[in-house]
């Protein structure tokens, strides 16, 4: 018997992968939880329902939500992720140079354990030396911090559930808060073929606060649309000046030319960012 997983990207359309067998089906405190083998692209991290990370195109997200923060800020030194339990973005953190310590707040432990037991080459990231790994609500995390980070990355879900929270303009302001004075903030935002709300929502709840805001693009092939956005708010630093960059075999889709190609936006994007679509 042939065997499908499909991720309904939205209510009239899906994402189908065959599948060669399901590694892990649970219901955890916060989310459904699965594990696939596919064919196409591997293994495959879903959260109700939802891709996370594939095994085959996890480096796309995964250096195109640290990089773009990590390269343009001078001293990306004490940098937080919120979100990403599979490990992928610290993964990209702790490799490079220049920071110091990476701490990743996760909210569901059930994904941290995933992550090591079917991606480790995401998971590799939970013991490194300058890495900590919290379990607990970034909501919360965020406000119990001043003027601390240099970076914070949000790399949450859709906002649902637990991280609908992370996509309000209250949070922006404690996150702006809990970074130093010359602090960069990266959302992971969502598609614009499919939710130009949710990059409005947070294209303007971040400019309400940060002098610079700024929106950049990455091509995903497993997630909707293929086409992803994420967007920047920054207290001193213009995140399109490329400062540093990395200069190991280990980057597959990042680059400074790609760093800087990425703010080139579509119309129909400035548009959407504009508040005009
Ligand atoms: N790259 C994925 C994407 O773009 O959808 C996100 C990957 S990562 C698995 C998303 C994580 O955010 C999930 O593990 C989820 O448990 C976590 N999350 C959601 N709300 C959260 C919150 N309030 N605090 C901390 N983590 C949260």
């Amino acid at each position: 018997m042939e065997l499908w997983v499909t991720e309904y990207q939205t209510p009239f359309l899906g994402l189908t992968c065959k599948v060669k067998a399901t590694l892990r089906n649970e219901k955890t405190p916060f989310q459904h939880l699965a594990v696939v083998d596919t064919e196409q692209f591997g293994k495959m991290l879903l959260l109700d329902g939802m891709v996370m990370t594939t095994e085959s195109d996890e480096y796309v997200y995964h250096e195109m939500i640290t990089q773009i923060a990590l390269n343009s800020h001078p001293h990306p030194e004490n940098v937080l992720i919120i979100g990403g339990g599979d490990g992928g973005a610290l993964r990209e953190v702790v490799r490079h140079p220049k920071v110091k310590k990476g701490t990743l707040v996760e909210i569901d432990d059930r994904v941290v354990q995933a992550a090591r037991d079917f991606f480790p080459d995401l998971a590799c990231s939970f013991d490194d030396a300058k890495a900590d790994v919290v379990i607990d609500d970034g909501v919360k995390f965020v406000q119990e911090h001043e003027n601390f980070f240099d970076v914070i990355l949000v790399d949450s879900t859709e906002p649902v559930g637990p991280a609908v929270e992370l996509f309000s303009a209250n949070f922006y302001r404690n996150v702006y808060n809990a970074l130093k004075e010359d602090g960069i903030l990266v959302v992971q935002s969502e598609s614009p073929f499919y939710n130009k709300d949710v990059i409005q929502m947070a294209f303007k709840g971040i400019k309400s606060i940060f002098p610079i805001t700024k929106l950049y693009l990455a091509s995903i092939p497993t997630y909707p649309s293929g086409l992803w956005s994420f967007t920047v708010g920054s207290k001193k630093y213009d995140p399109e000046v490329v400062n540093y960059v990395r200069d190991d075999a280990e980057l597959k889709y990042y680059s400074a030319e790609v760093h800087k190609a990425a703010f080139k936006l579509p119309p129909f994007v400035k548009k959407i960012i504009a508040g005009d679509e």
